[in-house]
Order: C-alpha cells, then sequence, then structure tokens
C-alpha cells in the first residue's frame, strides 16, 4: 500500500522525518503511517503544479478528458480494494464506501464531459469596427482542503472540474483519511496524468493553508470542512485575492407535511440522516412533522429506526458504522443531554451501543439511532451540526409554520419535505432558503447536479457544468475590424 505524498509525479516521502498514524476508528488500530511535510514539502507541491500548469493549461480537452475517464475506469475496477481501504480509516460500511468510490468516479467523467463542451461567447456588437467574444480560461494552480467524512467524493468533485478545465492541483486530505486520497492519487498516475498535474501532500492544516494563501502562484482554493475552519480560509483569501469556494456545515429540515406518503418519507428521512452514522453536511437534524399525522409518522419512523444495525463497517448487515473520534461522541451525547434538560423525549436510541465485535476488542465509539420527540429551538441540537445518528422531531399546524421553521438556521445546505400536493411542493420549493432541495427525495446527491449551499453553508457550486465555473476565468477580447 502506497503512503507517500504524490509531488512532480513521484510517490516520496519528505525528509521532515515527522508522520501522522492513520487509525481505524471502529478498534483503534494503527493502519499506516504518512507524511507530516512541513512547509517545504508544500511549496515543493506548489512549483510542481505551477510548472505543470502551462503544459496541462494547453492540452486540448479532449486529452484531458480522456485521462479523466480512464481514471475513474480505474476506480470502478478497483472499487471493492479502495472501499475496504475507506472502511478501515473513516469507519463507513464497506456497501457504502463502496457506493462513495463510484460516486467519486462519477465526478471525474461528469466533468470530462463538461471539458470537452467547455463554451465561450461570440456577442453581438454595438459597433460596426468590434467584435466581442467571451472564452474561459482555467484560473492556474488551485489547492483543494478536503473532509475525512467523504475521503474520496470531495477530493473527486474538485480534482474533476479542475483538471478538466486546464487547472493543476495541490490537495491536502483530512488527517484521519489520508489513505483513500492516496489510492486516488496511486491510480490517476496510472492513468497518464502528466507529472506535477495533481499533487497530493499530508501535513499540518493551518501550515498548509497559510503556505498556499501566502504564495501567490496560487490562484483558488476549493475548501470543503466546517464552517469555523472556512471563515479563518476567507480571511487569508483577502491578501492575494484568491478565489475561494467553500463548502461548509449544514442544518437540513426535515419536513413531512399532513398529505405525505409517510412510509415514503420515513425511507427518505432514513436514507438521508443515518448514511454515514449521521456525518454527512446534508443529512437532516430537524424534522418537523404535521401535527395531524405526528404520532403515525414517528411510530413508523421508530419501528424502522429500531431495526438499524450498529457495528464496524466491515460487518455483516451492519448499517450504522462507528463515530469518527471520541470528540464526536462527546458532541451526540452531548447534544442528546441537552435535548433531554429541556425535555426531549427519548423514543429508541439515546445511548452508546455495545456491537458484537466477534473476538475483537472495539473501540467505544459507537451511538445506538435515536429518535427524540420535542424539538425546541433552544436545544443545541437545533441550532448546531450534531453530526451523529440523531434526530429530534417537532410538529407544526401550517405550512408557512414549516417554512418558517425550517428557514430558522443561517445554515443553507440541503432541505427535505415530502407532500402529495403539487402546488405545495413548488410553493415550498421556492420559498425554502437551501441551495439543494429534496422534494419527495432524501437522496438528492449525484454528479450532474449543482451540490452547494447558501448562508453559513458557504458558496460555490460543485458537479454538472456549474463546477467547472469555479476553476475558470472569463476572459473579454474586444477586436478592432477595419472596414473593408
Ligand atoms: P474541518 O475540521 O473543517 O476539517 C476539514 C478539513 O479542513 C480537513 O482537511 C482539516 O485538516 C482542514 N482544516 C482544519 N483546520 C484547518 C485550518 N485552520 N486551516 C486549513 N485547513 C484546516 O471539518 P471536519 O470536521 O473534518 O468535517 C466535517 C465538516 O465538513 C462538517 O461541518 C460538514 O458539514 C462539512 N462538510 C461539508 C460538505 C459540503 O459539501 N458542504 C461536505 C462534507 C462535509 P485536518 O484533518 O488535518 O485537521
Amino acid at each position: 500500500m502506497q503512503t507517500g505524498n504524490l509531488i512532480g509525479g513521484e510517490f516520496v516521502k519528505p525528509a521532515s522525518g515527522k508522520s501522522i498514524t492513520v487509525f481505524n476508528p471502529a478498534d483503534d488500530q494503527p493502519l499506516a503511517e504518512v507524511p507530516d511535510v512541513g512547509e517545504d514539502g508544500i511549496a515543493r507541491a506548489i512549483d510542481a503544479a505551477s510548472k505543470a500548469f502551462p503544459g496541462w493549461s494547453a492540452t486540448p480537452a479532449i486529452e484531458r478528458a480522456e485521462i479523466l475517464r480512464r481514471w475513474a475506469g480505474l476506480m470502478l475496477r478497483d472499487a471493492e480494494r479502495l472501499a475496504s481501504r475507506m472502511t478501515a480509516e473513516q469507519g463507513k460500511r464497506l456497501a457504502e464506501a463502496e457506493g462513495e468510490i463510484r460516486y467519486a468516479a462519477s465526478f471525474l467523467t461528469d466533468a470530462a464531459a463538461h471539458a470537452e463542451t467547455l463554451l465561450g461567447h461570440q456577442v453581438p456588437s454595438p459597433k460596426r469596427d468590434m467584435r466581442i467574444t467571451a472564452i474561459r480560461q482555467p484560473v492556474g494552480v488551485c489547492a483543494a482542503i478536503t473532509p475525512w467524512n467523504f475521503p474520496s467524493a470531495m477530493l473527486a468533485r474538485k480534482l474533476g472540474p479542475a483538471l478538466a478545465s486546464g487547472c493543476t492541483m495541490l490537495a491536502k486530505p483530512a488527517h484521519q483519511t489520508p489513505l483513500s486520497a492516496i489510492a486516488m492519487a496511486e491510480l490517476g498516475v496510472v492513468a497518464g496524468l502528466p507529472d506535477g498535474v495533481f499533487n497530493l501532500v499530508t501535513c499540518d492544516a493551518k501550515l498548509f493553508s497559510e503556505t498556499v494563501f501566502a504564495d501567490s502562484r496560487v490562484r483558488k482554493v476549493s475548501f470543503t470542512g466546517s464552517t469555523p475552519v472556512g471563515r479563518l480560509l476567507m480571511k487569508l483569501a483577502s491578501e492575494n485575492l484568491v478565489r475561494l469556494s467553500l463548502e461548509l456545515g449544514g442544518h437540513a429540515p426535515f419536513v413531512i407535511f399532513e398529505d405525505a406518503d409517510l412510509d415514503a418519507a420515513a425511507d427518505g428521512l432514513i436514507a438521508s440522516k443515518f448514511r454515514n452514522a449521521g456525518q454527512t453536511c446534508i443529512c437532516p437534524n430537524r424534522l418537523y412533522i404535521h401535527a395531524s399525522v405526528y404520532d403515525e409518522a414517528m411510530d413508523r419512523l421508530r419501528q424502522k429506526i429500531e431495526k438499524l444495525k450498529v457495528g464496524p463497517g466491515d460487518a455483516e448487515g451492519v448499517k450504522i458504522g462507528p463515530l469518527i473520534s471520541d470528540d464526536a461522541m462527546e458532541k451526540v451525547e452531548r447534544h442528546v443531554a441537552d435535548a433531554k434538560q429541556h425535555g426531549a423525549e427519548v423514543l429508541c436510541g439515546g445511548e452508546r451501543a455495545k456491537p458484537q465485535a466477534n473476538g475483537r476488542t472495539l473501540a467505544d465509539r459507537f451511538y445506538t439511532p435515536t429518535l427524540l420527540s420535542g424539538l425546541k429551538p433552544a436545544m443545541a441540537m437545533a441550532k448546531e451540526e450534531t453530526f451523529g445518528p440523531v434526530i429530534g422531531a417537532a410538529s407544526f399546524d401550517t405550512e408557512a409554520e414549516a417554512i418558517g421553521l425550517a428557514n430558522s438556521s443561517p445554515y443553507g445546505l440541503a432541505s427535505y419535505y415530502y407532500t402529495r400536493d403539487h402546488s405545495r411542493a413548488i410553493r415550498v420549493a421556492e420559498a425554502i432558503r437551501a441551495g439543494i432541495v429534496g422534494v419527495n427525495n432524501g437522496g438528492v446527491s449525484t454528479a450532474q447536479a449543482p451540490f452547494g449551499g447558501v448562508g453559513l453553508s458557504g458558496f460555490g457550486r460543485e458537479g454538472g457544468p456549474w463546477a467547472l465555473d469555479e476553476y475558470t476565468d472569463v476572459k473579454y477580447i474586444s477586436t478592432g475590424v477595419a472596414e473593408g
């Protein structure tokens, strides 16, 4: 298993001698050591990306697209192997990890398709002796900072459109999950990426961002992670006016109207809430149910949630894997305790789980999927992302009240609601303040759609043609034409 950093086309272990240990969150067993590079390693990656930029940006888009498609093909070929590595370092169940590899590969192929059709404009001129053309050009060297919860997909979502547009990139994965990123980088080299087009470094996060933003050759940074870190990056970006995309935290509302298909709504909630043990940016954190169907909907939900098996991601039948860290467990427990103090009733879960281990010593990092009734705006879980397998519910009486509750958060990434009323579906979609709206649909993520938030969830879009806008500048060319 490769564990080095990819810099200038070679896997290297720069000489600082320091390393980062990667652990399995399910049992705390060490998996690998990756380098902890200093400023020198990061600077070498910027140099490599910078040297590669002229050649890569001049490469015909169709050739760049071919490499991205080959890369995606290799990921699909090796999906099982990559998934097992991801489950080991991240914890999610194997089926979800394999799904993530496919999802990640789809960002490379989607970006490849858009690279081939990246259009400029010929605009009608107001003058006889002038022509107006607008072309799109790659912004230059880009840097990516990615989180641990989707270690392949979040990287592919940046890499695909950046490389498709003709940019070069250096990336820093989260310290908990560098192995999935390194595995992707290895396949990129096999797919034929020219040296330096993509570079991957593992290092201190603060050092990475400070070094990258201080180097005027880096023209764009794309970040996926928490809102507090997003704020810090925005400050750093101001010095060199670096372009930014910030895919930040969410606090999704999930609304069930009185005319909804309750079983479909329960399945949608479970799919979106409990995927990755509730550690996704688009998972619902607040459940609002019309008062007339509240008890029935909660009962159906409870019955389904109680069946979700907790355990290590590689064990048979498991639906909920471990939390990523002890801090994550502390936050989940704090939210549940705070909700109980505010009067919430625990309908199921509400405690740590002790899954069967078959002789393996597991970490104390598993939490029982939890349904709480009596969500109130003052509760911590109504304001902060819980990032765990816990959902709290409250009832409402009118559509206007439901919209008000849904919009009561400064975050605005995903939102969901279930209704059979066509006009209501349109009214609510238009009224909800969020980058993504799932109408009778709990599984909104796909590489072809624009993914991103508003408000404290950040800005920028990933997926589809919108993703390439983030990595290109529009250049206006005004041509004087003498009359013949
Ligand atoms: P995080 O603490 O912000 O970390 C994310 C990345 O930022 C990691 O690579 C981390 O590196 C790095 N980082 C930490 N401090 C930094 C600093 N001072 N300067 C530069 N980089 C820094 O977030 P997380 O807890 O890993 O991830 C969960 C968060 O990501 C949640 O809020 C979730 O909603 C959000 N998320 C959003 C999306 C989206 O598309 N909107 C998708 C997935 C996740 P180290 O690991 O080395 O510290």
